[in-house]
């Protein structure tokens, strides 16, 4: 019998309901919202202690964390929803390789037919697939709802450590990302651009503090770094410290991933058919991938001026001191892009954020000390299940990493661009 996980959807909508697995909170909702424009009712899960328990009581116990929480989600939503298991589809991308990552959809389709949910759809969209049926505009929308995460995370990150009135950078960055899920329904980019760029403009105008912050850079496994319900609000946790989080991007991925085919053809693709698709992909991504996020940057000036990416190439390069890029996966990413915030964009400690037992979070965190020894700087490697309060080893070294900044600028001019415009 064919996997429902292989089939593609037919038709715009087809009547379901699309569920969005809530890895990160922006990227949920705008990746729920471009379904909607597809024609699907798509909506972002939402997870807590209790949907964690119940995806907990679905699987074995030896999975990472993402995989009861994503499942959980989903379940607590269908209870939640009533929706008939025949209308649903479960948005569940995957991949190959030895990471636990590509097991998610097969066990969820393991545990939906043990329920009798024969007829419930995982969808994962990818090039083998032929996209699940999706069409291009959809395809190319979803790339930007993928940026525009990045850009209103960062927003929040880069404002609310400093702000004066406390909950005036949570509160503007919500009424604005309604407003781009409004225009991802209807499509419209020009007025998604006029929102990125008019939310830019209103946050720089808050008055904020003029105070000195630790940059903290926070790397690793990228459901757990992102999704701030199982890493203990990981980000918000360093501003509470005194610092300024840096969380590594999801675009990141996607970026690495075309990159890495380009690799892989160069080193073992041979004739024509190899020399256009490496063709094909420098074109998708300097005209497509890099163009959007440039774009987007450029209209979140000034705030996010010095809070641009690194190109996947220099991550790769700079992870590659300490692995080849042929150990394909995130730990080559994790070391790269640590060693770049610290020596490019000046962070004073690293958090490296994984699942308990993730494959790449233990291999980073084996690699870390000699890399901190390196850097000179501090790195916490966490390991979140979910429980506790994984978040404890953070107090001294952001205790540390406050006080060398603060005496630093009290003999200097302060380091980042808010601290001038204080009020
Ligand atoms: S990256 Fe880590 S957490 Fe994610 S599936 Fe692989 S082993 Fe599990």
């Amino acid at each position: 019998m064919a996997r429902l996980e292989e089939s593609r959807i037919s038709g715009p909508g087809d009547g379901k309901v699309v569920y969005i697995p809530p890895m990160e909170p922006w990227g949920a909702r705008f990746f729920a919202a471009v379904f909607r424009h597809a024609g699907y009712d798509a909506r972002a899960l939402a997870e807590d202690a209790a949907s964690l328990a119940l995806g907990l009581k679905h699987t074995g116990g030896g999975e990472c964390v993402p995989c009861p929480s994503t499942t959980g989600a989903l379940l607590a939503a269908m209870e939640r929803d009533g929706v008939d298991p025949d209308r649903v589809i479960f948005f569940m991308p995957t991949a190959c390789g030895p990471c636990r990552f590509g097991q998610y959809a097969k066990l969820d389709r393991l545990i939906f037919e043990k329920k009798g949910w024969n007829k419930l759809q995982i969808m994962s969209p990818s090039a083998e697939n032929a996209y699940e049926g999706l069409d291009a505009g959809a395809r190319i929308l979803l790339y930007h709802a993928l940026i525009l995460s990045d850009i209103m995370r960062k927003f929040v990150h880069r404002v609310r450590p400093y702000e004066v009135e406390k909950g005036s950078t949570d509160r503007t960055v919500e009424d604005y990302t309604r407003l781009v899920e409004d225009a991802l329904v209807a499509g419209d980019k020009a007025r998604i651009a006029d929102l990125v760029r008019e939310a830019a403009r209103i946050l720089t105008s808050l008055p904020k503090r003029a105070e000195c912050r630790p940059l903290i850079g926070v790397v690793g496994e990228i459901y757990v770094r992102c999704d701030p319900f199982l890493n203990g609000d990981l980000c918000r946790r360093i501003e509470e410290l005194g610092g300024e989080a840096w969380l590594a991007p999801i675009a990141e991925w996607v970026l690495y991933t075309n990159h890495l085919r380009n690799l892989l053809l160069k080193e073992q693709g041979q004739g024509a058919g190899a020399i256009a698709e490496r063709v094909r992909v420098w074109l998708e991504t300097h005209l497509f991938f890099r163009r959007i996020e440039h774009k987007y940057y450029q209209l979140a000036s000034p705030i996010l001026d010095d809070r641009r990416e690194h190109p996947i190439d220099r991550v790769m390069e700079a992870g590659m001191r300490f692995l080849p890029w042929q150990f394909e996966g995130e730990a080559l990413l994790t070391l790269g892009r640590a060693a770049l915030f610290v020596r490019r964009d000046g962070a004073r400690a690293i958090v490296n954020a994984s699942p308990m037992f993730c494959m790449p979070g233990t291999i980073t965190t084996s690699i870390f000390p000699s890399l901190e020894r390196e850097l000179g700087v501090p790195v916490v490697c966490n390991f979140y299940d979910g429980s506790g309060n994984p978040n404890q080893g953070l107090t001294p070294v952001l205790h540390y990493a406050v006080e060398a900044c603060r005496s630093k600028s009290a003999s200097s001019q302060p380091a980042h661009a808010f601290e001038r415009e204080g009020a």
